[in-house]
């Protein structure tokens, strides 16, 4: 008998929550407000309460809010903005479409975050900002990041696109990703852990000023109709996305716990597999798992093994940014970010979403166990 098992399973959390976000929409469609309706102003309070933030501003996509927070800093020709190479490609676009140069620099190997040593060591006189990734739903080690931009006057953006509710233990209280830096970045692309029907983004910042600025650079760059103070972009959340995201917000928790409960699970699964290296979790924080990484040798003999058996897996990410053609011109070698080449060549990504079953948990390391012999 062989038992499917998807890498993720949206219809199976659409059954569950249909009766609830249905009619939402149905309220949007009956209203008509499909541009900036209610929904998006009370999904931008919800967020930044969520987040501890004190503003949000919705727009239409993880990558615009990092886009328009990198937008919001004015960088000049020449002006540098340190991030790491092993993140989806949005991360680095992101910095070269503001008019940055990105300065990758190599991961933790437990973590798969920055390393903020050799952060430390990349900050020129042209640096203006860092936009740590809180990848696979775990936040980066935010403190010495911190302290590095104090000391250099140095923005961080966080892209916290895989993160939306991660926290991290901080002088002995928890602090939400999103909430560390200037601004932090949301994605809420489907399979993200709160994910939209559609495209869709935030940003959240403590900072009033900013806020009105990126409220500006999404509309056009003007405040009042018709009045352009600078020049934006159209770049909105979609009153039925927000609406639809509303309702969804409720679960998260709750998701997000279901996630750490697998996790949980895998860990006790794989203790006789010794090829298996399961995720560890900085003991500051709180995982939200949004992917389940592996590492193990034989990674593209394993993936194709268990792609053969039915069983969903993924490689995130094969390469890394400073080696993408696109960024040639940087002058990155093979062999300049020995961690983030090393991750590309071991990870594995595992379901590991709310609705999976046990069952389908022991399925899924009896087969990688077969492999391994
Ligand atoms: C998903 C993601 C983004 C981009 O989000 P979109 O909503 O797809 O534009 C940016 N950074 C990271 C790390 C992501 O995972």
């Amino acid at each position: 008998m062989t038992t499917n098992v998807p890498l993720l399973d949206l219809k199976a959390q659409f059954e569950a929550i249909k009766n609830e976000v249905v009619p939402a929409m149905m309220d949007v469609v009956e209203s008509q407000a499909f541009i900036m309706g209610a929904p998006v102003q009370e999904l931008e309070t919800a967020l930044a309460n969520y987040c501890g933030a004190a503003e949000g501003i919705a727009c239409a996509s993880g990558t615009d809010a990092l886009l328009l927070s990198l937008q919001s800093l004015d960088l000049q020709p020449g002006d540098e903005v340190i991030t790491t190479p092993f993140t989806f490609f949005a991360t680095a676009g992101a910095i070269h479409n503001a008019g940055g140069t990105a300065v990758f620099v190599d991961i933790d190997y437990v973590t798969f975050n920055l390393d903020p040593m050799q952060v430390a060591e990349a900050v020129t006189d042209r640096t203006r900002a860092i936009v740590p990734v809180h990848l696979f739903g775990q936040l980066a080690a935010m403190e010495p990041l911190l302290v590095i931009a104090e000391r250099h006057d140095l923005a961080v953006i966080e892209d916290a696109a895989q993160a939306i509710g991660a926290k991290r233990k901080v002088s002995g209280g928890w602090k939400a990703a999103g909430s560390f830096g200037l601004t932090g970045a949301f994605s809420f692309f489907p399979s993200k852990n709160l994910g939209a029907w559609g495209d869709g983004g935030m940003i959240v910042t403590n900072d009033g000023a900013r806020a009105d600025r990126l409220r500006r650079l999404r509309t056009h760059g003007g405040a009042k109709q018709y009045h352009h103070d600078e020049i934006g972009t159209n770049s909105r959340l979609d009153t039925l996305q927000a609406a639809v995201l509303l309702r969804k917000l409720v679960h998260l928790d709750d998701w997000n716990a279901a996630r750490r409960t697998r996790a949980a699970r895998y860990e006790t699964l794989f203790e006789d597999i010794e090829e298996v290296r399961t995720p560890q979790v900085d003991p500051a924080n709180e995982h939200i798992f949004h992917q389940y990484t592996i590492r193990v040798p034989r990674r593209d003999d394993l993936r194709d093994h268990l792609k053969g058996n039915g069983i969903g897996c993924a490689v995130y990410y094969p390469k890394p940014l400073h080696l993408q053609p696109c960024f040639s011109r940087l002058g990155y070698r093979s062999g300049s970010m020995p961690e983030s080449e090393r991750a590309c060549r071991e990870v594995l990504s595992l379901p590991v979403h709310p609705e999976l079953a046990e069952g389908q948990q022991v399925h899924v390391a009896e087969m990688i166990g077969v492999f391994y012999g």
